[in-house]
């Protein structure tokens, strides 16, 4: 599109402040989406009527001039921020090195480097190797491979709520309908779907919520047959539901027992998002393989396995792959964004992003009983909305709010199998004063709705 106010470059250089020059969408955003309408399949949405030419910090900005406070990171991929310096320089360097040779074709550094930081970095010390692919999707299918390999079993089970992606494979592994799979069926079979554990909504403890969940595997699909148990440690597109205490462990300790293998779905929840560097960590488990993406390499398009190294070997050689698997862009910039992690505390910095959330909105709950839930960890935060009277899921209300604040130039994101909770997954390079307007945006919506 022809932009001829001066782009700015993203990262801390970008004025960490809310500006509205324009409605939303301005004009010229609303150019790129009449040519979007045209071009692009109308099958690829979108929830906030802007054209980004910039991002970083804590926030986007608009071909128009507008800066909205940023509450999504992109669905939590931006976490160190949209452009890191440190990211930023490493894909600079690794792109002039080489942009290509295919991992599978001739090796290069970058990517063992990768594979060596999960695998010291993801929950337990036992010996691990991980495998590298571009999307989470990708990697979830990757994942059931392995656990299909290793344990000669073809079963796989998941969970009420959950995502696991869109391809085929994982359209069967999530749970909703509209929009992900209405239509696209059939779906892969040998999926299983079993209640979790969802407090609010089913008020049993966690080892209760787990031997449901075990009586039906064993009555249903038995163990014999069963390759995996894929879960979210903390559910994301299903409504950032945080299992009971001693849930996931109780399903944890049954898969050991009947070798059956336990993959915690960190895509969404991963990388210091949680207030950890992975959510499994806050609940004490240690998954036989883990799969992530998003927030692992600064807004690049990696993901991985990592896991166990027998059930990681267990595949046939030149069974794992792909043509752009572990990139060496991706790859160098997922080093940079995994040394912002560890040196920056941005586990703590998560943390702190959890407290201030939830502090203003459990106050703000003791006025409005539409907030039926304020829960999550870190800065995966999230409120869910019902009535008052009759505990129905409130879409509409949710709705509304979202678009009330994207117009106030807030960019929330929303979630959950009834659409009534917003979410929020601000990047961690968001500053307080920021947070703290855009929060203050998102209550006044709320107010006036
Ligand atoms: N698993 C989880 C938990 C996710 O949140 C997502 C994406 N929202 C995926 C898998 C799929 O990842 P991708 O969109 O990169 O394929």
């Amino acid at each position: 599109m022809t932009v001829d106010i001066a782009v700015p470059l993203g990262g801390p250089a970008l004025r960490q402040e809310r500006r509205l020059v324009t409605s939303i969408p301005g004009p010229r955003s609303q150019e790129l989406l009449d040519r979007k309408a045209a071009a692009v399949s109308a099958g690829v949405g979108h929830a906030v009527p802007v054209a980004a030419v910039a991002a970083g910090g804590g926030v986007v900005v608009d071909a128009d001039g507008n800066s909205l406070i940023d509450l999504g990171s992109g669905i939590a991929v931006t976490t160190v921020g949209a452009a890191h310096p440190r990211v930023v320089e490493a894909i600079s360097a690794q792109a002039a090195q080489f942009t290509h040779t295919c991992f599978m074709i001739s090796p290069y550094e970058q990517y063992v480097a990768v594979a060596e930081a999960l695998n010291r970095l993801t929950p337990g010390d036992h010996a691990k190797k991980s495998a590298l692919f571009n999307s989470g999707s990708e990697a979830v299918e990757n994942a059931v491979k392995i656990a299909r390999t290793h344990t000669g079993r073809s079963a796989v089970v998941a969970f009420d709520h959950a995502y696991h992606g869109r391809t085929n494979l994982t359209m069967a592994l999530t749970a909703k309908s509209m929009p992900y799979k209405s239509g696209f069926g059939p779906f892969a079979p040998e999926i299983y779907r079993v209640p979790g554990s969802y407090p609010l909504h089913d008020g049993l403890s966690g080892p209760d919520a787990a031997a449901r969940a075990i009586g039906l595997i064993e009555k249903q699909i038995g163990a014999e047959n069963l390759a995996a148990v894929i879960i979210e440690p903390i559910q994301g597109e299903g409504g950032f539901v945080v299992p009971a205490d001693g849930f996931l462990n109780a399903v944890v300790d049954w898969c050991t027992a009947n070798d059956v293998v336990f993959i915690a779905d960190e895509v969404q929840s991963g990388f210091a998002r949680t207030g950890a560097m992975f959510a499994s960590e806050l609940f004490g488990i240690v998954p036989d393989l883990v799969t992530t993406a998003k927030g692992i390499a600064g807004g690049m398009p990696l993901a991985a396995v990592t896991g166990r190294a027998e059930m990681m070997d267990a595949v046939h050689r030149s069974g794992l792959g792909g043509t752009y698997g572990g990139n060496p862009v991706a790859c160098a910039a997922a080093l940079a964004a995994i040394e912002a992690y560890e040196t920056d505390g941005l586990a703590t910095r998560a943390q702190q992003i959890g407290d201030r959330i939830r502090a203003r909105f459990t106050a703000a709950q003791q006025d409005d009983p539409r907030i039926a839930d304020v829960r999550g960890r870190g800065a995966m935060m999230a409120l869910e909305f019902a009535d008052p009277v009759t505990g129905a899921p409130d879409g509409a209300l949710t709705a509304a709010i979202a678009s009330a604040c994207i117009a106030e130039g807030v960019i929330v994101l929303t979630c959950g199998t009834y659409g009534n909770v917003i979410r929020f997954l601000p990047p961690l390079s968001i500053d307080d004063a920021l947070l703290d307007e855009g929060l203050g945006v998102v209550a006044a919506a709320l107010a006036a709705h």
